[in-house]
């Protein structure tokens, strides 16, 4: 486990990521029955934007700080900026941003394996009462915890992509939670190295079963992959999304691309794969 989130804190794929978590926590909230929010690969909670990490690699320069102009709003983006803008210098992680945002009477399970980023996460977490961090496999405790007794609920797969095989291990682990807890929404981030890598994951997804699934991409630049040091593209599938979520995302890409951009803005793009708008 060499992949350390503090290099990455604050990219564009976390930017898009994070809006998205935001997006769907707000839905849920529409709701007064409470719901369960699984993280299975939780990261550190919180990163320090001017450690060592984030100075090296510069990601977040590319990606949260662009906003900077945005004045937020009421809505999902502007619920995201607020908690991204935090006082104290620090990013949030998908952790973090969840357990600001659940009542008391919803529920967070933060899981991660590397035990140095366990040790931060657990302490970030420790004011909430109802968020707890464990330090585990994110894939033996997702499929332990669905479905949650709420029966309402996120699930975010954001694995590193690490190993060779992280995309069948993602998807069967998608596929495992799924079959028990086929209400729940799953937000599931991968990175985008080449569009056949990229399809042959969602057709991964959708093998499953998943009869409502959104895919949405976003691609800094027009540059391939393999032509790039770092990762200038990168999608979330989203199963089960909440009514309404994709006209709210498409919206909401539409004000950050011009600024995620580089000679142009951004390419966004908002695809139903099975279901709704279809
Ligand atoms: N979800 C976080 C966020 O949005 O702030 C970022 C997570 S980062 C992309 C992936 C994390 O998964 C890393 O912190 C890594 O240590 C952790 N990890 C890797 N393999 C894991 C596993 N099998 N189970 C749980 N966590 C794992």
């Amino acid at each position: 486990m060499n992949y350390r989130h503090a290099y990455h804190a604050g990219n564009f794929a976390d930017v898009v990521k994070h809006l998205a978590l935001s997006a769907i926590l707000l839905h849920l909230k529409k709701k007064d029955k409470p719901f369960a929010v699984i993280d299975s690969h939780a990261g550190c909670g919180h990163y320090d934007l001017s450690a060592s990490e984030a100075a090296r690699t510069g990601e977040a320069e590319d990606g949260i700080k662009k906003l900077s102009p945005i004045a937020p709003g009421d809505d999902a983006l502007g619920t995201y900026l607020r908690l991204a803008r935090d006082v104290t210098g620090h990013y949030p992680g998908s952790p973090l941003i969840a357990a600001k945002l659940l009542r008391n009477q919803d529920r967070l399970i933060a899981i991660e394996k590397h035990p140095e980023d366990f040790a931060v996460l657990r302490d970030v977490l420790s004011p909430w009462r109802n968020a707890s961090a464990e330090c585990a496999d994110g894939y033996v405790r997702l499929n332990a915890l669905v479905p949650p007794f709420e029966r309402r609920g996120l699930v975010l797969i954001d694995p590193p992509y690490e190993a060779e095989d992280e995309f069948q291990t993602a998807a069967r682990g998608f596929a495992q939670a799924y079959r028990k807890f086929a209400t729940g929404i799953y937000l599931i981030w991968f990175p985008v190295k080449s569009d056949a890598a990229a399809a042959a994951f969602a057709g991964e997804i959708l093998a499953s079963g998943a009869s409502k699934v959104l895919r949405i991409d976003i691609a800094l630049d027009d540059a391939p992959q393999s032509a790039r040091e770092k990762l200038n593209r990168a999608g979330l599938i989203v199963v089960n999304p909440p009514y309404g979520f994709d006209t709210q995302m498409r919206g909401a890409l539409a004000k950050i691309a011009p600024l995620l951009g580089r000679a142009h803005p951004a390419q966004t793009d908002v695809t139903w794969l099975a279901g709704e708008g279809r």
